[in-house]
């Protein structure tokens, strides 16, 4: 097999190691002569690796003992709907801080259900995008929730703070930013996050929510997406998917391994900075983010010269460098270098992009 780095903003690449167990258990789990993905989620083995896995996830994220966390389907984009019916009602007032593409879809689905507020936005200076704080006057204490995203995938923008919103729950989608590092769980209402990113494949969303906000749903909220009934039920009112939730797990074991997030947000640090300085020390690439609201996990570039864009990807493909293509609606390029991705990765790009340079600059 080829050694390739994939930087895919998602599904995203998963650890070898854990690619290797899953591959190595796939048709005969536990000695049980059956998969995994073969056996009745009622039964008591896939019981236990559903409870391992949100017992390690606990671990993880040190999640407090008021929050449930559920196993849920239908991404990220899913919450976007469930959220606001499980925790406002139709006239409810829902905030929203807008920092890219994903918090603004996250409005325009709320919008659906509540009366959905935006009170803040990317703002561009000197050429450098950043997010402001909002003012304490704009955060109406009696709004259901604030929703954000803390790490914007598309656009490459995260927050470097944490917005203050009195006894307003905050909602975060982190489906790009999770266990990345350490954060505060408590601080927050709801934690949500699609899973094919930064923990197993796709088909799973993991959220974290306080018990307080559990038990409102509207009436007219889809079971699958009722955190009560979810909750009672241990998240297999309906079948769960199986198959990512196991490996989501085999993702935590090998995040314990690895020394759990405070670790990971080091080594995500060392690698971003790596490949931003490798932007910043040369004018054939930029990136036009705020150095403040630089997001580590997601890292677009543009070449001074877009007409280079088709042979910078084309030469990175043959060089093993895979998905470098930027999200259609910013252009250019961009790596997503979530947990899974090594150093190696990024040394690996950032000398292709000095010799593409050398050739082409
Ligand atoms: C990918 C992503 C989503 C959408 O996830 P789906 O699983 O495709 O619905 C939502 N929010 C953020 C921040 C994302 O990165």
């Amino acid at each position: 097999m080829k050694n390739v780095f994939n930087f895919s903003a998602g599904p995203a690449m998963l650890p070898p190691a854990v690619m290797a167990q899953a591959q190595q258990e796939f048709v005969n789990w536990g000695d049980s002569g059956c998969s995994i993905m073969e056996v009745s989620h009622r039964g008591a083995d896939f019981i236990e690796i559903a409870a391992q896995a949100e017992q390690d996830l606990r671990d993880l994220m040190q999640v407090p003992d008021n929050y449930k966390v559920l196993f849920l389907q239908g991404g990220g984009r899913g919450q976007f709907a469930a959220v606001p019916l499980n925790i406002s009602t139709e006239t409810d007032t829902s905030l929203h801080l807008v920092s890219g593409s994903w918090s603004r879809g996250a409005v325009a689905e709320a919008a659906k259900y509540n009366n959905a507020k935006v009170i803040g936005d990317v703002v561009e200076h000197n050429g450098l995008q950043y997010v402001p704080q909002p003012a304490a006057a704009d955060i109406d204490q009696r709004a259901a929730y604030l929703h954000f995203c803390p790490n914007e995938t598309v656009d490459g923008i995260a927050f470097n703070w944490l917005p203050d919103a009195g006894d307003v729950p905050l909602v975060a989608d982190m489906s790009s930013t999770i266990m990345s590092g350490p954060v505060d769980v408590s601080k927050y209402g709801i934690i949500y996050a699609g899973a094919q990113k930064n923990i197993g494949p796709s088909g799973l969303s993991v959220v974290i929510v306080r018990e307080d906000l559990v038990g409102k749903a509207r009436q007219s909220t889809p079971s699958i997406f009722d955190y009560e009934l979810m909750a009672n039920n241990d998240s297999m009112y309906n079948t769960p998917p199986t198959f990512s939730w196991y490996l989501a797990g085999l993702v935590f074991k090998w995040l314990k391994a690895q020394g759990g997030v405070a670790a990971m947000a080091s080594r995500n640090q060392h690698k971003a900075d790596t490949l931003y300085a490798a932007i910043d020390s040369s004018s054939f690439y930029r990136n036009n983010v705020h150095p403040d609201n630089r997001s580590i996990m997601n890292v677009p570039f543009h070449l001074a010269d877009p007409a280079l864009d088709k042979l910078f990807l084309e030469k990175s493909q043959a060089a093993g460098l895979l998905a470098l293509k930027g999200h259609r609606s910013v252009g250019g390029m961009r790596a997503s270098i979530y947990n899974a991705m090594p150093i190696e990765g990024i040394e690996a790009l950032v000398s292709f992009m000095r010799e593409f340079e050398e050739h082409h600059g």
